[in-house]
């Protein structure tokens, strides 16, 4: 059996699926707990102690550690593609690579309701709504079993995740298959998939039916740690700015780092190692490190981890700018590239008291900050504010 299973202690399971995916007798389901994350739930009587769930678990097991071979600074040459994507669009670039060669993609997207979750397919506009960060932990629901079937077939398949979900997967696959090609994203941590719905039913009871939700959007200000709420009062459409100083959802993740999973604040991944053929980010820094990209509209940072990968991005060069830059830059602008997230107080009882308080009492109480920036704003005179932005870039 699993550490987690075992112990109950919720730093030792990253909700990855592996264990439920692997468990031929059923005996393993995967539900929320009070603060609602998945966790696997056995079933005692249909265990038979085969070992198999321990054996496929990503914490309970190291993992195969790749040094990053080479490092760059990706920016997608289309325009509508670069403006659509949340960093520079390796994603789109990797994903157009692979449905081009007839294989199929899985990644994250919301459903009507805001639930994230792993999707497969080869389908244009299903990727298309995979772009974008969803800062919410995504259900790999089926997507595992799914991957595999398709790798036996023969298909070539791209799978795009935060570290612990692709080295979950490459767990419950047990072999190297030619044919898997795996992104993982730097993370910060993910938010509950609950706390998501508990900001959503907030802010329409104050505001309006939520049509849309991007955490990252460059429409408004470019490149940044912003995102759009998209409402509707009665016939009007109102597009909300969101920002970690501007929002409470943003605020708790972003700046606060109160509502990650706890497994998130022990990360293992969060090193410079990584589990994927590539890994992806944002290359904040990138005006330091090559000043001639086009920054303002977004850059990636892309790790090839593998010789497939540098073999593939060899091959999407006439798609995007590619500049080779150098391992210590990347991890000098990216914090999780060395640690992981660090646990604040607070985030001890933070789903407690959303439970108990509801949580627009909770945010008044844990987020005075993100009023105060805002209201500031409002009140500085136009031509202070003009060169204050000027002074601080
Ligand atoms: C929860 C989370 C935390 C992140 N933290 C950091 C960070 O600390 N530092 C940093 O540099 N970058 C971080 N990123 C990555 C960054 O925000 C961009 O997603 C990344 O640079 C890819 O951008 P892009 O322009 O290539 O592609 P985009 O078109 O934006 O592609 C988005 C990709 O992310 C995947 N994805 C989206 N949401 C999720 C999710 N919830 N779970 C799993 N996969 C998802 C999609 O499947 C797709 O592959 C984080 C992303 C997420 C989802």
């Amino acid at each position: 059996m699993t550490e987690y299973i075992l112990h109950k202690d919720k730093s030792k399971c990253y909700g990855c699926r592996a264990c439920e995916k692997v468990c031929s007798h059923n005996a393993i389901t995967m539900e929320p707990d009070d603060e609602g994350f998945l966790y696997p739930v056995l079933n005692e009587s249909l265990c038979v102690n085969c070992g198999l769930c321990k054996n496929v678990c990503p914490h309970d097991n190291d993992f195969s550690v790749f040094e990053p071979v080479s490092v760059y600074a990706l920016q997608h040459s289309n325009k509508d593609v670069l403006s659509g994507s949340s960093s520079g669009g390796a994603f789109s670039a990797l994903a157009d690579y692979v449905t081009e060669n007839s294989g199929a993609v899985c990644g994250c997207i919301f459903d009507d309701n805001f639930k994230a979750f792993h999707t497969v397919t080869e389908k244009t506009a299903v990727i298309e709504k995979m772009k974008g960060s969803k800062y919410v932990q995504s259900d790999t629901a089926d997507s595992f079993t799914e991957v595999k079937v398709r790798l036996e077939k023969g298909q070539t398949v791209l799978f795009t995740g935060t570290p612990c979900q692709v080295d979950g997967l490459k767990q419950f696959l047990k072999k190297d298959y030619e044919n898997l090609l795996t992104v993982d994203l730097i993370c910060h941590g993910v938010p509950s998939p609950l706390l998501l719905s508990e900001y959503i039913k907030y802010t329409e009871n104050n505001k309006g039916k939520i049509t849309d939700l991007k955490f990252r959007d460059k429409l408004r200000n470019g490149w940044r740690s912003e995102g759009t709420v998209v409402y509707k009062i009665g016939e009007k459409k109102k597009v909300l700015t969101i920002s970690p100083f501007k929002d409470s959802y943003y605020n708790l993740y972003y700046m606060r780092n109160s509502v990650s999973r706890m497994s998130c604040y022990s990360c293992k991944y969060a090193t410079h190692k990584r589990v994927g053929d590539f890994t992806i980010g944002d290359y904040w820094n990138i005006p330091d490190v090559v000043p001639q990209t086009e920054y303002e509209k977004g850059v990636s940072v892309v790790f090839a981890n593998t010789k497939k990968s540098e073999k593939i991005l060899d091959e999407i060069k006439d798609k995007v700018s590619l500049y080779e830059t150098d391992l210590s830059s990347a991890v000098k602008g990216n914090g999780n590239l060395s640690r992981p997230s660090e646990m604040p107080e607070s985030r001890k009882n933070i789903y407690k008291k959303i439970k108990e308080k509801g949580y627009g009492a909770t945010v008044k109480e844990e987020c005075q900050f993100s009023y105060v920036i805002p209201f500031i704003k409002r009140h500085i005179p136009k031509g202070l504010k003009k060169y204050l932005k000027k002074l601080l870039g």
